[in-house]
């Protein structure tokens, strides 16, 4: 399939400052560290780890949200990596985001229909009734009745709110969807519906997705492929049926043993290390229960094993 988007080793650090007036720099948090992988036209990347893994940085930084540090973007070719202010409007276009809280991504004092109709307005698509009828048409495609462009966000439910943060997102026509865990604030009964619906526009519209989420079953449910992310890195990638079936990493077969049903569960012991100094070699090296002395002097590389699965670790 043809790369819709190439991230080379990226990196996103966050400075660490001392201080109100004169403040130091007293560190940074790596909080993405040399991370690349692509993703298809049409595929979804399922993006899974614990909190404070990265995930949610390598997404804003891929959306230019954040500034990356070093690495490159390319999408389509185009290398957006550092592009420039004026340019910004177009990768605007290109790529959007889905926001994990709905409330607090829709503007309270603006009704669902202007909240909707904002992002044509930015983009000079088209002149008012035009813009009207587009709404009208993203409402229907997200399953809302247009009776509720006249309503605000907090006449709403979770699940409509996000359906309008959906349809801000497509408004207009994205190929790239950058969705940050877009269904954890949503009950559970309406969770499958986001999810069925974002799958329906996926399919519909063409749409490539980084699906960035802590719940496996619903990266299962979703994804393509997965990327599983500790500690600013990506340990292991792969086909998501191939990866359920097969976990290399130990990080990942870790994760994949509290899914209901597994017979052995692994408990890994201690903390998720501080990124601000993560441990020498493997970083998942103090938790891992298959550490040998190699694992604690030398950083592993992300190598293809078979056929695109990719997996750092130094017993592959
Ligand atoms: Fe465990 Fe060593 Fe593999 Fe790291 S490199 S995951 S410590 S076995």
């Amino acid at each position: 399939m043809t790369p819709l988007v190439e991230i080379k080793d990226l990196k996103k650090y966050h400075p660490l400052r001392q201080g109100y007036i004169f403040s130091k720099r007293r560190g940074e948090v790596r909080a993405v560290d040399g991370v690349s992988f692509s993703i298809s036209e049409g595929e979804t990347l399922g993006l899974v780890g614990e909190s404070g893994c990265g995930k949610s940085t390598l997404g804003r930084t891929i959306l230019r949200l954040e500034e990356p540090d070093s690495g490159s973007i390319v999408f389509r070719s185009e290398d957006i990596t550092h592009i420039k202010a004026k340019d910004m409007k177009w990768w605007r276009k290109e790529a959007q985001m889905v926001f994990q809280d709905p409330k607090n991504s829709l503007d309270p004092r603006m009704t669902v229909g202007n909240s909707i109709e904002e992002a044509l307005i930015i983009h000079d698509m088209g002149d008012q009734k035009k813009r009207e009828r587009r709404v009208k048409e993203l409402m229907i495609k997200v399953g809302l009745e247009p009776d509720l462009m006249a309503r605000y966000p907090h006449e709403l439910s979770g699940g409509q709110q996000q359906r309008i943060g959906i349809a801000r997102a497509l408004a207009v026509n994205p190929k790239l969807i950058v969705a940050d865990e877009p269904v954890s604030a949503l009950d559970v009964s309406v969770q499958a519906q986001i999810l069925n619906l974002l799958a329906d526009l996926k399919k519909e519209l063409g749409l490539s997705y980084l699906f960035i989420a802590h719940n496996l079953w619903v990266i299962r449910y979703i994804s393509d492929r997965v990327a599983i992310m500790y500690l600013g890195k990506i340990v292991e990638l792969a086909d998501k049926k191939e990866l359920f079936r097969s976990p290399l990493h130990p990080y990942t077969e870790a994760l994949l043993s509290a899914l209901p049903g597994k017979k052995d569960r692994i408990i890994l012991k201690g903390e998720v290390p501080s990124p601000v100094d993560p441990p020498s070699g493997c970083r998942f090296h103090p938790r891992c229960p298959r550490r040998f002395d190699r694992c604690e002097r030398e950083e592993p590389e992300l190598k293809d094993i078979c056929k695109g699965h990719f997996v750092m670790c130094h017993l592959y």
